[in-house]
C-alpha cells in the first residue's frame, strides 16, 4: 500500500470542502459506530467516514484520497458478516448508503438502474408498484433476497454476491446484475454498460466485480435484472425430533430432482427463541423445523408438493402445517427472516458462520458442527439455507471477553476446516472479508491466488481499495487470532 504523505487533518479538511461538513464524520465518538460491521470481532477505527450523494461525488472523494495515497474501504449499510466494511489504520470509509436514487425502471426491457445505496427491498417494492400501475399481469421484481434485504444495499449485495432464501431456485446476486458502474481507486470511472446496449460485450466484468468485496473499486450504479415475481406457491413447515431427520429430508428432496424455491431450517434452540419472541405457533419441543416453498406453474405444484411431503414423512416429519393463505405464508417467512433478530434473547453477542457443504452430507455435518462447539464449550445454534447446503452455525458469546472471542475464532477455524475436509467451502454468501482471508490458501492453489492478486493489481495497482480483505496480501495482514491486540481502537484487532 502506498505510504500516506499528508497529515490526516489535511485529508479530512479537504474532504469537508469537497462534500460539505454534513457528509464527513471524523469525530472519534461518531467513528465508533463504524468500527465494525455485522461481524463484531474485527474492529478498527477509520480516519473518517464520508457519505457521497452521487457517483460524481464518489469519484471526487476517491481522486482526493488517491492524491494523498489514503486507503479506502467501500461500505453500504454495514450488515456484512465478515468484517469486509471495516477500515484499519489510516483508511477512509466511503459509504454509499445515501445514494438512494432509483434512476429508472424499464418494465418492457426488464431492467432497473439504481444508485449504489438503494436498499434491496426498496427496488422490489418500487418495481412491484410500477408493474401494478402499468397493469402488468404478473409484477416484476429484483429477485435476490438476503435476509437483510430491508437494510442491505444493492451495491453491498453485488459486492458480496449475496444469496438468500430463494437462491436455491432463483440464483445469487451475480445472476441478476446486468451492468455496473464503478469508481476505480485512482478515481477513474469504469462502466460496463452503455445506453441502448442490452447485452454485455467482451469479458463479463459485472461477474468479475460481483463478489469482489470492495477490493476492486467502489460500485456507484447498478443495472438490475427484473424478473416476474412468482405467483403460485405451496408452502409448508414440518417439525422433527432431530436435525438429522430434517437434513435428510432436504438431501432426499434434491436427490429426487425437485428444486423448491426455498428450503430453510432452524434447529430446536432457534425454533424456541423465535417462538418465544414472536409467537408464530411453532411447537416448543421441536428439535428442528424445515420451512419449504415450491413455486411455479399452478397445475403442477400439487403433485410436486405430494412428492415432497412423502419424503418428509419418510423422515419422521411430524406436525406438518401447510400454509392456507397469503397471510400465513408471509408470517412464516417473516419468522425465518426475523430469526437473527431473536438471537439477542439468547446471548449478548453472536457471530454467524457461513460455509457450504455438499447437501448429501448435511445430516452428519450439522451434527458434527454442533459437536465441535460442544467440545469447545461454546453454544452453537443453527438457522440456515439447507437447500443450498449453506450452513450458518451461530456462535453465542460475549464480545467483551477476549478469551471467549479467541474461542469463537478457534471454533470457527475448526468448523471451516471440517467443512473443507468434506468437500465444502469457507463461505456460501457472506464473503471472506477479513475473517477468512487466511483460509483462502486452503481452498485455492498458488496459481489461483496469484490470479486473484493479478486481477486486483489490474484494477488497483496502488492497493488502495479494501486491502487486506478477500485476497491474501503481503501488504496488509490483519490477525484476528491474536489475544493481546483485541479491540484496539484504530488498529487491527
Ligand atoms: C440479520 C442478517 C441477515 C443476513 N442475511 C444474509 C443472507 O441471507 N444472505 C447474504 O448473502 N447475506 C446476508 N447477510 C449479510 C449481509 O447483509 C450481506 O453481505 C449484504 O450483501 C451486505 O450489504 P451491505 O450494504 O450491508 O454491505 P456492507 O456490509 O456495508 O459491505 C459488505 C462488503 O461489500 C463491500 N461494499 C459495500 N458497498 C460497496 C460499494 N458501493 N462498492 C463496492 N463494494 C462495496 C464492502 O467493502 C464489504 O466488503 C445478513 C446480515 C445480517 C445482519
Amino acid at each position: 500500500m502506498a505510504a500516506i504523505r499528508t497529515h490526516p487533518h489535511t485529508v479530512v479538511d479537504e474532504l469537508r470542502s469537497l462534500l460539505g461538513a454534513g457528509q464527513v464524520l471524523a469525530d472519534p465518538d461518531e467513528l465508533l459506530v463504524y468500527e465494525c460491521d455485522g461481524f463484531p470481532i474485527a474492529k478498527g477505527l477509520p480516519l473518517a467516514v464520508v457519505f457521497p450523494r452521487s457517483p460524481e461525488q464518489v469519484a471526487g472523494c476517491v481522486q482526493l484520497l488517491a492524491r494523498h495515497g489514503v486507503p479506502l474501504v467501500p461500505r453500504g449499510t454495514g450488515t456484512g458478516l465478515a468484517g469486509g466494511a471495516v477500515a484499519y489504520g489510516e483508511g477512509v470509509i466511503v459509504c454509499t448508503s445515501r445514494m438512494t436514487r432509483i434512476e429508472s425502471i424499464d418494465l418492457p426491457n426488464r431492467v432497473a438502474v439504481v444508485e449504489a445505496g438503494v436498499r434491496n427491498t426498496a427496488l422490489s417494492d418500487a418495481t412491484v408498484a410500477r408493474s401494478a400501475a402499468e397493469g402488468l399481469p404478473a409484477p416484476l421484481y429484483f429477485s435476490p433476497d438476503p435476509s437483510s434485504q430491508k437494510a442491505s444495499t444493492i451495491a453491498g449485495n453485488a459486492a458480496t454476491c449475496a444469496g438468500g432464501i430463494t437462491t436455491l431456485k432463483h440464483g445469487v446476486t451475480t445472476q441478476h446484475i446486468l451492468g455496473l458502474e464503478m469508481v476505480l481507486a485512482d478515481g477513474s470511472v469504469l462502466r460496463t454498460r452503455t445506453e441502448g446496449l442490452l447485452d454485455g460485450l467482451g469479458a463479463d466484468l459485472p461477474a468479475l466485480v460481483c463478489g469482489s468485496e470492495g477490493t476492486l473499486g467502489i460500485i456507484t450504479r447498478v443495472w438490475c435484472r427484473l424478473t416476474p415475481k412468482p405467483q403460485h406457491f405451496r408452502t409448508f413447515y414440518a417439525t422433527y425430533g432431530s436435525t438429522f431427520d430434517a437434513c435428510a429430508t432436504v438431501s432426499d428432496i434434491i436427490a429426487a430432482g425437485i428444486i423448491p424455491a426455498a428450503m430453510e431450517m432452524m434447529d430446536g434452540a432457534m425454533v424456541k427463541v423465535v417462538e418465544d419472541a414472536f409467537h408464530y405457533g411453532f411447537p416448543a419441543d421441536a428439535q428442528a423445523l424445515l420451512l419449504v416453498e415450491l413455486d411455479g406453474v399452478a397445475e403442477t405444484l400439487d403433485e410436486e408438493l405430494q412428492r415432497v411431503l412423502a419424503i418428509a414423512q419418510a423422515h419422521q416429519a411430524r406436525g406438518i402445517q401447510q400454509c392456507a393463505d397469503a397471510r400465513r405464508r408471509a408470517e412464516l417467512w417473516s419468522a425465518r427472516k426475523r430469526a437473527f433478530g431473536a438471537i439477542g434473547r439468547l446471548s449478548r453477542s453472536y457471530c454467524t458462520q457461513d460455509a457450504c457443504i455438499p447437501r448429501s452430507k448435511l445430516p452428519e455435518a450439522v451434527a458434527q458442527i454442533v459437536e465441535i462447539g460442544r467440545q469447545r464449550g461454546l453454544q452453537i445454534t443453527n438457522v440456515f439455507h439447507a437447500g443450498d447446503g449453506n450452513v450458518h452455525p451461530i456462535f453465542l458469546f460475549d464480545e467483551d471477553d477476549p478469551a471467549q472471542v479467541q474461542e469463537v475464532l478457534r471454533t470457527a477455524e475448526e468448523v471451516l476446516a471440517y467443512c473443507i475436509s468434506i468437500g465444502g467451502t469457507i463461505t456460501g454468501e457472506h464473503g471472506v472479508g477479513v475473517e477468512k482471508i487466511h483460509l483462502m490458501p486452503k481452498l485455492f492453489n498458488e496459481a489461483t491466488i496469484r490470479t486473484f492478486q493479478a486481477i486486483k493489481a489490474t484494477f488497483d495497482p496502488r492497493h488502495l481499495a479494501n486491502e487486506g480483505k478477500l485476497i491474501p496480501s503481503e501488504r496488509l495482514c490483519i490477525e484476528l487470532l491474536k489475544p493481546t491486540a483485541l479491540n484496539t481502537p484504530g488498529g487491527a484487532t
